[in-house]
């Protein structure tokens, strides 16, 4: 029999588990409440990097690398199963006034990312970004070409559980019964919902971003420069971010932070002086302790899957996250070590003072 699947959560991480499970052959639902609560994949800057990738722990690079490998063929694949493109471009990334050009350099010797040194700056050319609301639809669709049931505006609000497994969801739209069900409810997941324990450790990052109209630059690669980023579309739009922010739930911009944000794109590109950005936004970041994410089975119920607190990384770790997960759920052979992202080790990280812009 068709194992079935409910996935709770319409985001990055939820989406791409939905994809990787609909192709093993289950039966997939997936609900999302909606948009307009600040969830963050479509708030994202869609760069497919660590930023920049050698001042990571091993743990995060193994995660975001296998994810930045898998990238290629995974966009053109949801691309082609869509047709909607997610504006996937290996444009490169410039990493400016690198501390450590050396450190960088071995480090990308050693994980075979090519990187070239010109002055201080460091050229990483292998790096590549996606427009996140343009690849939130194409994962949508890729879903739905798969026969997967995406019900919108359903929340869930708990669950009927027996035995240590998980019955149904009960939803704003019904009950849900299945045989898996798999929680990537992003910056929510920190929160208890209905009997179930809160994942530990995740909270809302919130990330605030300017967008520059086309004609406004001439840029045709990623430029970061001290945790700051501009970031070129390919329709000539850019877009400058960002912040992290421990604010809570308020998914909401503040004058401050985008009059920081348009200082420090203008000392970047001066052009941008004459030119007001033509949106802002804000996003809310599923926050987690060293950017390491859940991936594992919730200790009390064995049919509840965690995909979740992917912090910053999430769009960039998505294909190799969501395979990882599948493997889990389906015991097999995993392609890398999951222990750095189980529950208990997300239990035994801390806190330590957030970065400010
Ligand atoms: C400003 C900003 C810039 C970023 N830039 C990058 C980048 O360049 N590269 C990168 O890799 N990552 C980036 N990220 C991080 C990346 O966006 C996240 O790691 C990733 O999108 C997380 O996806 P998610 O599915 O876990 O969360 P979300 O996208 O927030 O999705 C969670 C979903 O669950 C839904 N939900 C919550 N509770 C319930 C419920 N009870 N019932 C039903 N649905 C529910 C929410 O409505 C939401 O739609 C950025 C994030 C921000 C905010």
């Amino acid at each position: 029999m068709t194992d079935r699947v409910f996935v709770i959560g319409g985001g990055a991480m939820g989406l791409s588990v939905a994809i990787e499970l609909a192709r093993l052959g289950m039966s997939v639902v997936l609900s999302d409440r909606g948009q307009q609560d600040g969830g963050s994949s479509w708030a994202g800057a869609g760069i497919l990097s660590t930023l920049p990738p050698w001042i990571y722990a091993e743990k995060i690079s193994r995660l975001a690398l296998a994810g930045m490998r898998a990238w290629p063929s995974w966009a053109e694949e949801i691309e082609q199963s869509a047709n909607i493109s997610p504006e996937f471009w290996t444009c490169g990334m410039k990493v400016l006034q690198e501390k450590d050009p050396q450190v960088a350099m071995e480090w990308s010797r050693m994980h075979k990312l090519v990187a070239e040194t010109e002055s201080g700056n460091i050229w990483l050319p292998a790096v590549s970004q996606v427009r996140n609301p343009r690849l939130l639809a194409a994962m949508k669709e890729t879903a739905l070409a798969l026969d997967t049931r995406i019900l919108p505006n359903c929340t869930v609000t708990g669950f009927k559980t027996e035995n240590g497994r998980i019955v149904f969801a009960q939803t704003t739209e019904g009950e849900h019964p299945a045989d898996f069900f798999v929680l990537a409810t992003g910056a929510w997941s920190g929160l208890p919902l209905g009997n179930v324990l809160p994942v530990p450790n995740v909270r809302p990052m919130r990330g605030q971003m300017l967008l520059y109209p086309p004609g406004s630059h001439t840029l045709d690669h990623i430029v970061l420069h001290d945790g700051f980023y501009l970031v070129p579309r390919r329709d000539g739009h850019l877009l400058a971010g960002s912040t992290i922010e421990d604010s809570g739930f308020e998914a909401v911009t503040t004058p401050e932070a985008l009059g920081t944000l348009h200082k420090k794109a203008c000392q970047l590109l001066p052009s941008l002086k004459n030119h007001d950005p033509v949106k802002s936004w804000a996003g809310l970041r599923p926050g987690s302790p060293d950017n390491l994410p859940v991936i594992d089975q919730h200790p009390d119920f064995e049919n509840l899957w965690i995909h979740t607190g992917h912090f910053r990384y999430g769009v960039t770790m998505a294909p190799a996250s969501s395979r990882l997960l599948a493997e889990l759920m389906t015991g097999t052979t995993p392609f890398l070590d999951p222990s750095p992202y189980s529950w208990q080790a997300a239990l035994e990280r801390r806190w330590q003072v957030a970065a400010a812009c």
